[in-house]
């Protein structure tokens, strides 16, 4: 499918991608999340399904699967 984005001649591909959202002021990760990504400029389309899930998952506060190293951009700097 042909990227929507005026003046671009990208296509969309399917990819899985990773995405923060924050819950309650905390981030929370969701990796390989099916979307469709153009090839040439990165606009993302979701699936309403998809984003309809994400909002379940992320109102219903499951229990992470696993827990990864966060850091701020400002602590790495001093
Ligand atoms: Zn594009």
């Amino acid at each position: 499918m042909k990227c929507t984005i005026q003046e671009c001649n990208g296509e969309y591909e399917e990819r899985y991608i990773s995405q923060v959202f924050t819950r309650q002021g905390v981030s929370v990760v969701i990796e390989r999340i099916p979307a469709l990504v153009c090839n040439f400029c990165g606009d993302t389309i979701l699936q309403w399904e998809t984003t309809e899930r994400l909002w379940e998952v992320l109102e219903a506060k499951a229990k992470p699967e696993r827990f990864l190293p966060a850091y701020t951009y400002q602590a790495l700097n001093s």
